[in-house]
């Protein structure tokens, strides 16, 4: 797509890497058949396409209104477009630089920016959000069922974490809201990881970044990532660790890319490189061959998070995981697309996001699966939300696989 741009980004960085993606779109469409959004609305501008075309007006200085930023907010980033463009036009990287400018040049209301700037603050400070969710909790029997359903009750883990004892070691970033809401799911990868001669270990740390970035608080998020980097460094620096192990894969899409996203900060950039070097998701670190058959274990539908088969492009591997542990995997339709989740998306777009889950739902439960597994927190919290099914994280299954 020919592109002039504006005299502002023109020769910037952001600029050039923007030009160079949209001389990759041929305006087709393909990417539209695995849009959610334009699933879901109908309306172009609510699709990759528009998206693209929208964001290609401002970076050439036409004017911006509320409208343009609306129908980018109502972008999921689930990156399913990556997945199915054929000709590579990396939206992605291209959505993050088309946000920060129409957020410059757009007024919010007062209650989307307090709104907005609230789960900034609160998301990322772990301690804060964990309060917030015990009154939550502590107030759960006396809420009305609409709202009984987006507290979930009070979550303990299953087993205790194995003390250091092996020689070889990895990282685990123990993440912001997950340790409230899910305790159990990194002291199931440790336990895993023990049975198989790894000590997984963590650090204080917050945040990945995710939240604030995605939030369009794109210079906090980068903070964020500067704060895990130090957090991270000094094992890193002196080999303890051999990698860097994420247990959410929405946290794990975002390190993988601190290289990229931090390639313009001279103080951090060989670091950033390193860490999304170092990083793999847990699937990635489990052994190829798996933990071996065991009896015959129940029936699961794997809901696979955008972020681990378009973020990470990891498919098949978990699946494989599960199945090599005695579970049976019920088929799953239209396992592309997005559950609606998508960080803070769920209570900033909540009719389109109820809509996605309830379209994913009606795909995952189709089989009668005794139980979901997925990949990821925020898809977890967010499904556990709309069904009586147990909604698990997959390395609980195969922890409770192994431990029988
Ligand atoms: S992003 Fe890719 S699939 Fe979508 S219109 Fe552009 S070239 Fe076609
Ligand atoms: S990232 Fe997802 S929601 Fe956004 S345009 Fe691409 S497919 Fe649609």
């Amino acid at each position: 797509m020919q592109t002039e741009l504006a005299d502002f980004i023109r020769g910037t960085p952001e600029g050039e890497e923007a030009e160079a993606i949209l001389r990759k779109c041929v305006h087709c469409g393909f990417c539209t058949a695995t849009c959610p959004t334009y699933q879901v609305l109908g309306d172009d501008l609510d699709s990759p396409r528009g998206r693209i075309y929208l964001m290609k007006r401002a970076l050439e200085g036409a004017p911006v209104s509320g409208s343009t930023r609306t129908h980018l907010d109502r972008c999921l980033t689930c990156r399913a477009c990556e997945t199915t463009c054929p000709s590579g036009v990396r939206y992605g990287r291209l959505v993050d630089i088309g946000r920060a400018v129409v957020e410059a040049r757009t007024t919010r209301s007062v209650r989307d920016r307090l709104q907005r700037a609230a789960l900034a603050f609160g998301l990322p400070r772990t301690s804060l959000f964990r309060f917030a969710l015990r009154l939550g909790q502590l107030a759960r029997p006396l809420l009305p069922d609409q709202l009984r359903r987006k507290v979930p009750p009070r979550a303990v883990p299953e087993g205790a974490w194995p003390a250091p004892r092996h020689r070889r070691k990895m990282l685990v970033l123990a993440g912001c809201v997950q340790p409230a809401l899910a305790p159990d799911i990194n002291a199931a990868a440790a336990r895993v990881l023990d049975r198989l001669g790894i000590s997984l270990v963590e650090v204080p740390a917050g945040c990945c970044g995710a939240v604030r970035f995605h939030l369009n608080y794109q210079s906090k998020g980068r903070d964020d990532m500067r704060s895990l980097i130090d957090a991270w460094w000094p094992m890193v620096e002196r080999g303890e660790v051999e990698a860097i192990v994420m247990t959410a894969s929405g946290c794990g899409a975002t390190v993988k890319e601190y290289g990229h996203l931090l390639s313009r900060d001279a103080a951090y950039r060989e670091k950033a490189a390193r860490i999304s070097a170092m990083t793999k998701d847990l699937s990635e670190v489990m052994p190829e061959a798996g933990i071996g058959a065991r009896s015959s274990r129940g029936r699961i539908a794997f809901q696979s998070p955008c972020t681990l088969q378009h973020g990470q492009g990891i498919r098949g591997r978990v699946e494989a995981l599960l199945e090599g542990a005695g579970y049976e995997l019920v088929p799953v339709q239209d396992a592309h697309l997005c559950c609606g989740s998508a960080g803070t998306y769920s209570i900033l777009q909540p009719d389109i996001s109820k809509e996605l889950r309830s379209r994913k739902l009606a795909c995952l439960q189709e089989g009668q699966p005794q139980a979901i597994a997925t990949a990821n927190i925020g898809c977890l919290s967010h499904l556990q939300g709309g069904t009586r099914t147990p909604v698990r994280h997959w390395i609980q299954l195969l922890d409770e696989a192994m431990a029988t």
